[in-house]
């Protein structure tokens, strides 16, 4: 009998949804990797979709896989489907932000990864672009269980990245002060615009820059609206460009590409800065 072919040097993806238990169980448990994209619906200002973040993590998990296809064609890498959940209760006072606590990201998390470990596969990489820190405390407290209770090797790649600044030291010279794009602004309008420009409303060219700092103590607790963010978002996306789409694209599908064979290969994956630790200590679960 011909078997489904899970061809893993060319550039199909395997999604996990697809097979059936028996090639599930073929799989080879110390050389398969598991992507499981995880990213809430969230309103992403008057111009960008609510799932902004989900349809990014979930290209960038199929284009790192692809690539990965390529250059290590001796392991297998499997997509989960994308969970359309995360915690932003910060700007649910718009219609179409979907929150969940933290609590519930940490059990879903570690279901995905449990089930997976009790039939023996070691690898899984959390695939995230939402940065909220109740969002990621959930992640990393899955993590940390899955580790302690299986041995389980896991990653979330993006936090340590994005939280280290990284995108302001490598991103091209754009001579505007970045660090202030922080929703729905430069960044991610480039980026919807490079990827899903159909999605993207003309709107954006009129829209003033709006900038708070969100590190800031004073804005704890408030939601956007109680923040005077009355349209969504906080950064400048009238400036955005499908160019800088492209780079901010494919430097994160790099970012995750490395994170996966650095998890394969044993090594220790980048953490999040400390002041980002200290704050999900200091968080109660919400
Ligand atoms: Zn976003």
């Amino acid at each position: 009998m011909k078997e489904k072919n899970l061809q893993k040097n060319d550039t199909k993806i395997i999604n996990f949804e697809e097979l059936n238990w028996k090639q599930i169980e073929r799989l080879d448990k110390n050389k398969t990797i598991f992507f499981l994209p995880i990213s809430p619906l969230e309103e992403h200002g008057p111009h960008l979709p609510v799932g902004t973040d989900l349809l990014t993590v979930r290209d960038v998990a199929t284009e790192a896989i692809k690539f990965l296809n390529k250059e290590r064609p001796d392991l297998s890498y499997v997509l989960l489907p994308v969970v359309p959940l995360g915690y932003c209760k910060f700007n649910a006072d718009f219609p179409g932000s979907i929150s969940v606590s933290g609590k519930i990201v940490k059990d879903i998390v570690y279901s995905f990864g449990s089930s997976l470990a009790n039939h023996g596969f070691k690898f899984l990489i959390i695939c995230t672009y939402h940065m909220a820190i109740a969002h990621i405390k959930g992640i990393y407290s899955a993590m940390k269980k899955l580790e302690s209770d299986f041995g389980m090797r896991t990653s979330e790649p993006w936090g340590p990245y994005y939280h280290s600044n990284e995108i302001e030291k490598r991103e091209p010279k754009l001579g505007f002060d970045t660090s202030k794009e922080v929703h729905a602004g430069f960044r991610e309008t480039s980026l919807m615009k490079y990827q899903y420009p159909y999605l993207v409303d003309g709107s954006y060219k009129n829209l003033q820059n709006i900038y708070r700092d969100m590190n800031s103590p004073r804005v704890l607790g408030k939601t956007f609206k109680q923040l005077g963010l009355k349209d969504g978002y906080i950064g400048s996306p009238a400036r955005a460009d499908a160019d800088y789409g492209r780079w901010f694209f494919n430097e994160t599908v790099n970012v995750f590409v490395r994170s996966a064979l650095d998890l394969y290969e044993g090594k220790k994956p980048p953490e999040l800065p400390n002041h980002i630790k200290l704050a999900m200590k200091a968080l109660f679960w919400q």
